[in-house]
């Protein structure tokens, strides 16, 4: 018996290896990149960055380009041969890699110092609350959610109940550590804001780093961050402990982890006052 249930979970295990390697369409040592569903790619970088390809019947979107990826141009044209627009959830440049190997890209004004300062010399296309991607047969929106930077936005595919987050909603933890600083109460709002979106038929959140969690996160993730953020802002948070990491950026004076359950915030105890 026990033999029999060791050969089924091999089997098992052999056929979901099989159905992740049959989705899976590039890989070289930087890039990974597989169909997440119908038109929708998602691109996962050697060290865990998230990016997606969103195709319509008229345009292609790439969302985010990662922190190193060789001609990201030439990867992303073996996936689709739609003209393609690139749009940055924030000017991080674990996000904002690549843009270089594209002429144009669009992003909120609020993160525009970061980009000019990683020497980005295409062409910006600022967005803001309510502009469109009009993909065709696929139309994308922007919302405005400030707090990760003062620029983050996130991208809404109201049609099939999908958000592609970035960093603003997603992984286990968000930072709010980092300059510039925005208030606990951007976050608390963007919170609020996502969740009026998931009871409004946007019940899965793609976010910037897949490769933690890979599955979308939803109401539960975003209940929880809400709760603990308010917690914050009312000093009642419990679990509180100084931050250490070794990533890049997140070593900014003094930051500290706010922790309940599986989720945490890491943040500048600035943003709270
Ligand atoms: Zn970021």
């Amino acid at each position: 018996m026990l033999t029999y249930r060791r050969g089924l979970t091999f089997v098992l295990a052999l056929a979901i290896a099989t159905i992740a390697l049959s989705a899976q369409v590039f890989q070289n040592a930087q890039l990974t990149i597989s169909k997440l569903k119908e038109h929708v790619w998602i691109g996962e970088t050697s060290d865990n960055c998230t990016m997606y390809i969103i195709e319509g019947s008229k345009k292609a979107l790439l969302i985010d380009t990662g922190t190193r990826c060789d001609s990201l141009d030439k990867i992303v044209r073996k996936i689709t041969s739609k003209p393609l627009e690139v749009v940055v959830t924030h000017g991080h440049f674990d996000h904002t890699g690549n843009i270089g190997y594209f002429g144009s890209v669009f992003m909120h004004k609020g993160d525009l110092a970061m980009v000019q300062g990683q020497g980005y010399k295409g062409k910006i296309n600022f967005v803001d609350e309510g502009y469109v991607f009009d993909l065709g047969d696929r139309k994308i929106e922007v919302c405005y959610t400030p707090a990760h930077t003062p620029g983050s936005i996130i991208l809404l595919d109201r049609a099939h109940g999908d958000c592609y987050s970035g960093d603003a909603f997603g992984s286990n933890q968000v930072w709010l550590q980092l300059q510039p600083l925005s208030p606990i109460t951007d976050y608390i709002k963007a919170c609020k804001r996502m969740l009026t979106l998931i009871d409004n038929g946007i019940p899965r959140i793609y976010c910037g780093h897949y490769v933690y969690l890979k599955k979308p996160i939803g109401k539960e993730y975003m209940t929880k961050m809400l709760t603990l953020a308010e917690e914050l802002k009312n000093g009642t948070a419990k679990d509180i402990k100084p931050f250490r990491s070794d990533a890049p950026l997140a070593g900014y004076h003094g930051p500290l982890i706010a922790s309940k359950e599986d989720i945490a915030i890491v943040y500048d105890p600035a943003i709270l006052k």
